[in-house]
C-alpha cells in the first residue's frame, strides 16, 4: 500500500431499507454512499493523514484559497457490478495520471497513482454495498482536490485536501438510448491557448454554465464548442468528446489540441475502433465539415463520449441559424455496437483484451 489508510466507519450509515430506496431510483448525482476518503497535503510535509470516514459536510474557512482563486481539479470514474457480484473500474490509473497532469497545470501537489487507485479501492470495499446491480448502473467516484489554506495573496497553496465521493448512478439513459440535440456556442469559448482546457478543472465547468443554459433554452442537451482562436475548428462538449462517422466506413475526432479534455472513454473508443480496423483520424475538423456533411450524406453518425453516458449519440446539431439532422433518425449503427462493446467490457460480459479493469472489491 501507498500510504496507510485509517478507517473510521460511519456510526450513523443508512439502513439497508434507506439504502434499498435510493437504489431503485439512483438518478445521477443526487445521493451519496455513507463514507468519503480524505486525504492532506502540506507543503514540506507532502501526503499525510489518509482517512475512511463518515461522508458529511467539509469545515472551511471563508478564507480558504479554493473559495477564492478556484484552485481545484476533479476526476470521475465508475465502479462496475459484475453479474458475480465482483467490483471493478474502467481504467483507473488513466483516471489517477490524467489527476496528476491536472494537478500540475493548476499548481497543485501530484497525487501518486497508486495513492489513488486505493483511495477509490478503499472507498468501495467499505461502501460495496452501494454498488448497484442490474441495467447500466454503477457507483459514480468522484476523486476531487483543493487548496485550503486560508490566505488570499494569490499563490499555490501551502495547504491542500484531496477526496474521494461516490453517488449510485442508474442507467444514463432511461429507456434506451437516444439520440440527443447538441448547441454550436458560437459566442462562447470553453478553453484557449495555454489555458486550462486540457485539465479536469471546475474552472472550466463554470465558464460553460452560461453556454449551457443557451443549449437548454433552444432544445438542446449540451453546448459544442469551437476553438477560441478562429471559431472554426471542433473541440468538445462541455464534458464530452466527439466522433464522427464518414459514409465510407472511416471515423473522425478532433486531434488532442491542449485545449481538448483528453477523455479516457475517447481513447478507449479509438482503441475499439482501430481493433476492428477502422480508418480512424485524429486531425483538425471544421465545423463547416460537420454540418455540410450531414446535408450532403458525407458523414453519417455523431456522438459524445465520456464516462458518464458512455456513448451517446448525436441527432442533430443546431445554431442560432441552422439546424442539420433529426432527432427522430435511429442512432447510428457504428455508434451502437461500439458503445455495446465498450459497455459489455465495463459490465464483465465480454473479454477485457486490454487490461483495462481493475477489480476494487
Ligand atoms: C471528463 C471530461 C470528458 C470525458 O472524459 P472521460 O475520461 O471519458 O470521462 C470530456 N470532456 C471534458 C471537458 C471533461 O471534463
Amino acid at each position: 500500500m501507498s500510504i496507510p489508510f485509517q478507517i473510521l466507519p460511519s456510526t450513523q450509515p443508512k439502513t439497508d431499507a434507506e439504502r434499498a430506496a435510493i437504489l431503485a431510483n439512483p438518478g445521477f448525482g443526487l445521493h451519496f454512499t455513507d463514507h468519503m476518503v480524505s486525504i492532506d497535503w502540506e507543503a514540506g510535509q507532502g501526503w499525510h493523514d489518509a482517512q475512511v470516514r463518515a461522508y458529511g459536510p467539509l469545515t472551511l474557512d471563508p478564507a480558504s484559497a479554493v473559495l477564492h482563486y478556484a484552485q481545484e481539479i476533479f476526476e470521475g470514474l465508475k465502479a462496475f457490478r459484475h453479474a458475480d457480484g465482483s467490483i471493478w473500474s474502467f481504467r483507473p490509473e488513466a483516471n489517477g495520471a490524467r489527476l496528476q497532469r491536472s494537478a500540475h497545470r493548476l499548481a497543485l501537489p501530484e497525487l501518486p497513482v497508486d495513492t489513488f487507485i486505493d483511495s477509490i479501492r478503499e472507498l468501495v470495499k467499505i461502501d460495496a454495498a452501494w454498488v448497484p446491480s442490474g441495467g447500466e448502473s454503477s457507483l459514480y467516484l468522484r476523486p476531487f482536490m483543493i487548496a485550503n489554506e486560508n490566505f488570499l495573496g494569490v499563490r499555490s497553496a501551502q495547504k491542500v485536501a484531496y477526496y474521494v465521493i461516490a453517488s449510485p448512478a442508474g442507467a444514463y439513459f432511461k429507456g434506451g438510448v437516444k439520440p440527443v440535440a447538441i448547441w454550436l456556442s458560437r459566442e462562447y469559448s470553453r478553453a484557449g491557448r495555454g489555458g486550462t482546457g486540457a485539465a479536469k478543472c471546475g474552472g472550466n465547468y463554470a465558464s460553460s454554465l452560461l453556454p449551457q443554459k443557451e443549449a437548454v433554452a433552444n432544445g438542446c442537451s449540451q453546448v459544442l464548442f469551437l476553438d477560441s482562436q478562429e471559431g472554426r475548428w471542433l473541440e468538445e462538449l462541455g464534458g464530452m468528446n466527439v466522433f464522427l462517422v464518414r459514409r465510407d466506413g472511416s471515423v473522425i475526432t478532433p486531434e488532442l489540441s491542449g485545449s481538448i479534455l483528453e477523455g479516457i472513454t475517447r481513447l478507449s473508443v479509438l482503441q475499439l475502433l482501430r481493433d476492428r480496423g477502422v480508418a480512424v483520424t485524429e486531425r483538425r475538423i471544421d465545423v463547416q465539415e460537420w454540418i455540410d456533411g450531414v446535408a450532403s450524406g458525407d458523414i453519417v453518425e455523431t456522438f459524445a463520449c465520456g464516462t458518464a453516458a458512455s456513448i451517446s449519440p448525436i441527432g442533430q446539431l443546431k445554431g442560432p441559424d441552422f439546424s442539420v439532422g433529426s432527432l427522430d433518425a435511429p442512432a447510428g449503427e457504428l455508434t451502437m455496437s461500439v458503445r455495446k462493446e465498450l459497455t459489455d467490457i465495463q459490465y464483465g460480459r465480454a473479454p477485457d483484451r486490454h487490461g483495462w479493469l481493475t477489480r476494487l472489491a
